[in-house]
Formats: structure tokens, C-alpha cells, sequence
């Protein structure tokens, strides 16, 4: 398709919309429901739109050309760990700010999922996360989000088959755009990424846990807690002060009970912090009854601050969980820690 000036105003942004919302815009161009997938599926497979398609007569094709706008992040740098193979990108896209995402590698490169940036920075400051030290910078727009797999899959010898919203930013302090993203990578004509294997991950925004309970959507949900003492909680993740432990566990219960889903709770481990067994002890008295999922993730901060648990701390913490709660406990590897790629350590650089 022949290159055409970006007018963001008038211009139909491809990568912001499914292809049904693609039809309702330009049927008035004359293209049809299969006609908007195929469109749909070259911007977002190989992220551009040829000159030709099939089906679609030249014509039209060049009517579309002055509709729409096909905008591409800019891969400023990429960087693979030797020791585990996460391979972290850092992008630049329509406004200010670098952000990045995790290529992670399953069953020894099988397939891979990704970790995608929702935000430039976060306003959450978690004090554990280098991305909360940022603060936060903008909210990324739909296509920025969705890009970052199209990118990262081109850039891939195997399939894209998960998607984490775990990278820069609280997901649901941008929730439109990003269920809309999440939308479009779950289409079949294009990423075709199964909506049960998109995960987003919230430090506990209670409307954003109720809002997507009521959604309809079968993404999963993880909701990091890190503490279930609430003045414990308050020194590591000021989102406690707005969103108090009693009340984040009420939504919890209602997500489960509309969706019928399981949520993973994560629980960043910090040495001699949250890890004894009285902090256990709280938190399997704080999930009593509900069906969650307790992943343990080793803290990653490369200043030193908080070191990760000792092998003796983190045994007897899963195994007071294990043997209290018969919910099932795992410890998440959390990889790229030598290109600082890791749960906590993404902040716009390599
Ligand atoms: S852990 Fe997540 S929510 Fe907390 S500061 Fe980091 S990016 Fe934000």
C-alpha cells in the first residue's frame, strides 16, 4: 500500500480495532466483513498492508489507502539473555518515553509468550519495582499495546501462544485500551492468541477487577498482594491507601464468583520483609475459601535494596501455604535478570 500522510484525527487507525469495528467504519467504502479480516489479519500477521489482496479489487483498495493509517512502533533495542534466552525489546512509539516487553521462552523454545508494557512508567510505586520509581510518564494507545506483539512476533522463528500484561504500568489504570487490546490479539484472523491465555496483572485497582469481572471477557486475572498485614502492605505498595486488603479481597470473591475463574495471587518475596511465618499465616487466613492460585516471586532489585528470600525462607513459607490453605503454591521463575528483564526491573533502558 503506498505510503499516506498520518492524519490521527480522520484516519482509520488499523491495530486499534477488531476486525468487526474495522467493517462498521469503512462499509461505507463498500468493504465487507470478510474483506475488513483481510485487511485485519495482513496488519496485524505481518504488519503491513500490500498493494494487493485477494479479493479486494484494486478500487477499493485504493480507497482504503486513504482511509486508514497503519502506525508501527520503533524498536530502539533488543537485547537476548545467554543464560535463559528472555529476550527484552524496548520500543518508542507515538508519544513520549521508551517502554519495553519480554519475549519469554516455554518448553525450551517451543513457544514463546509475551510480556507487554501497558504504560510508559507507573504511578503505582511499588517499592520494590524500578518502573514504579519512574513514576508515571502516559498511557499507552491501543496500537502501542497491540504492536508489541506484532513486532515481537515477526521478529520470531516460533508462535506468539500467551500474552502477560506484567510488563511497564498498572494495566487497569488504562483499562479501556488495554481490554481493547487484548481484544484484538485474540482474534482468529490475525495474532489469534486464545483469550485464556491472556493474563493482566493489577497491584489491586479494585474498579478494574470488578469492571472486568462484569466484562464478559475469559482473560485470567493475577492480583499481586506481596502482604496481607495491610501496614505492611502500605510500606510496600502505596495502592493499599486507596485500595484496602479487605476490600481488595471482597472484589477478589465477587471476580470469582461472577467468572467462575480462579485468580493467581503473586507474592513478591523480600528477605526478612514478608516471608516469615507469621506473614503465611496471614495471608492464608486473608484467602480463606476463595480459589486462587499462590504464585512466590523471588524480588529482583538491581540496587541491592531488597534481597530475594533465602532458599530456607521460601520453603518453609510455601510449605506453611501448602500444608494450611490446599491451595496450590509455585514458585514463578521470573527470567532476564542479566539484561534486567526481570519482574520489576523494566525502566526504558537495556
Ligand atoms: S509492580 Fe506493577 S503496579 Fe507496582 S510500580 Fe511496578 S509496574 Fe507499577
Amino acid at each position: 500500500m503506498a505510503e499516506f500522510k498520518v492524519n490521527y484525527r480522520m484516519a482509520v487507525i488499523l491495530k486499534n480495532q477488531t476486525s468487526d469495528e474495522l467493517y462498521s467504519r469503512l462499509s461505507a467504502i463498500g468493504l465487507t466483513p470478510r474483506q475488513a479480516r483481510q485487511v485485519q489479519a495482513a496488519a496485524l500477521k505481518t504488519g503491513f498492508i500490500p498493494r494487493q489482496l485477494p479479493d479486494i479489487p484494486m478500487r477499493l483498495m485504493e480507497k482504503l489507502a486513504r482511509e486508514v493509517m497503519l502506525p508501527h512502533l520503533n524498536l530502539t533495542g533488543k537485547v537476548t539473555s545467554p543464560a535463559d534466552g528472555f529476550t527484552k525489546y524496548v520500543f518508542s512509539g507515538a508519544g513520549a518515553g521508551l517502554f519495553e516487553a519480554v519475549r519469554i521462552p516455554l518448553m525450551a523454545g517451543e513457544k514463546y509468550v509475551v510480556c507487554v508494557s501497558s504504560q510508559v512508567g507507573c504511578g503505582q510505586g511499588c517499592i520494590f519495582c524500578r518502573t514504579g520509581a519512574m513514576g508515571y510518564k502516559r498511557d499507552l494507545l491501543t496500537w502501542e499495546i497491540v504492536d508489541q506483539v506484532v513486532k515481537i512476533a515477526a521478529d520470531s522463528d516460533k508462535r506468539i501462544t500467551g500474552v502477560v500484561f506484567m510488563g511497564m504500568g498498572e494495566p487497569f489504570m488504562n483499562y479501556e485500551r488495554v481490554l481493547q487490546a487484548a481484544r484484538i490479539m485474540c482474534e482468529p484472523c490475525g495474532l489469534a492468541v486464545s483469550a485464556k491465555a491472556i493474563t493482566i496483572s493489577t497491584a489491586g485497582i479494585i474498579p478494574g477487577i470488578l469492571r472486568l469481572a462484569d466484562s464478559g471477557f475469559p482473560f485470567r486475572l493475577i492480583v499481586s498482594l506481596t502482604a496481607a498485614d495491610p501496614a505492611v502492605r502500605l510500606k510496600l505498595m502505596p495502592v493499599e491507601k486507596k485500595y484496602p486488603l479487605h476490600e481488595l479481597v471482597q472484589a477478589i470473591r465477587a471476580y470469582c464468583e461472577k467468572t467462575k475463574n480462579r485468580v493467581t495471587i503473586a507474592w513478591t518475596m523480600l528477605r526478612g520483609v514478608n516471608v516469615h511465618e507469621k506473614d503465611a499465616r496471614d495471608l492464608a487466613a486473608l484467602l480463606a475459601g476463595l480459589p486462587v492460585n499462590i504464585n512466590l516471586i523471588d524480588v529482583n532489585d538491581p540496587v541491592g535494596r531488597y534481597l530475594p528470600p533465602t532458599d530456607q525462607e521460601r520453603a518453609a513459607f510455601r510449605d506453611y501455604l501448602r500444608m494450611h490453605t490446599g491451595m496450590p503454591v509455585k514458585r514463578r521463575y521470573s527470567g532476564g535478570k542479566d539484561i534486567h528483564a526481570a519482574c520489576g526491573m523494566l525502566a526504558e533502558s537495556l
